[in-house]
């Protein structure tokens, strides 16, 4: 994951969320990005775990200015990395996170070279650090374009 977060206290490289891990500070990192990419299923957590942890996720998000998540959830036709996708392609069709998530874009919608590929690129051209994700449709990721914080406040 790269690091684009940078803590206000110390000047470290940090992650984005938690504690700076350097010198503890528990404000909000400063980002030389509008556009991250978060592994929710990094340390095998369960469905509900994950879909309340995407809700904080998007909630601090747009605190710091995030625009743009690039979302890895693994992808699978059985076990917890199969349901996790599942759920959040479903908490996002039933509309759980509208009032944080503007638009979305599974992977697979927007496989490298495609039209709708080129249509994110060119309103989101931040992910172009991201290409290697999109693939030939990466089923594994899902795309969040973020409320503005105003809207959201
Ligand atoms: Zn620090």
């Amino acid at each position: 994951m790269p690091y684009t977060a940078q803590c206000p206290d110390c000047g470290n490289a940090r992650a984005l969320f938690n504690h700076c891990p350097h010198c503890g500070s528990e404000h909000l990192p400063i980002l030389d990005s509008d556009t991250v990419e978060i592994n929710i299923k990094q340390d095998g957590p369960y469905v509900e775990e994950v879909l309340e942890r995407l809700t904080d996720y998007l909630r601090k998000s747009i605190e710091v200015g995030i625009k743009v998540i690039v979302l890895i959830h693994g992808y699978g036709s059985s076990g917890e990395g199969g349901r996790i996708k599942w759920a959040i392609h479903n908490a996002l069709e039933n509309n759980r996170y509208s009032d944080r998530v503007d638009e979305y874009y599974f992977g697979e919608n927007v496989a490298y070279g495609s039209d709708a590929y080129h249509a994110l690129l060119k309103r989101r051209p931040s992910l172009k650090r991201y290409l290697k994700r999109f693939k030939e449709g990466n089923s594994g990721m899902t795309v969040l374009l973020l409320v503005s914080q105003s809207r959201s406040a």
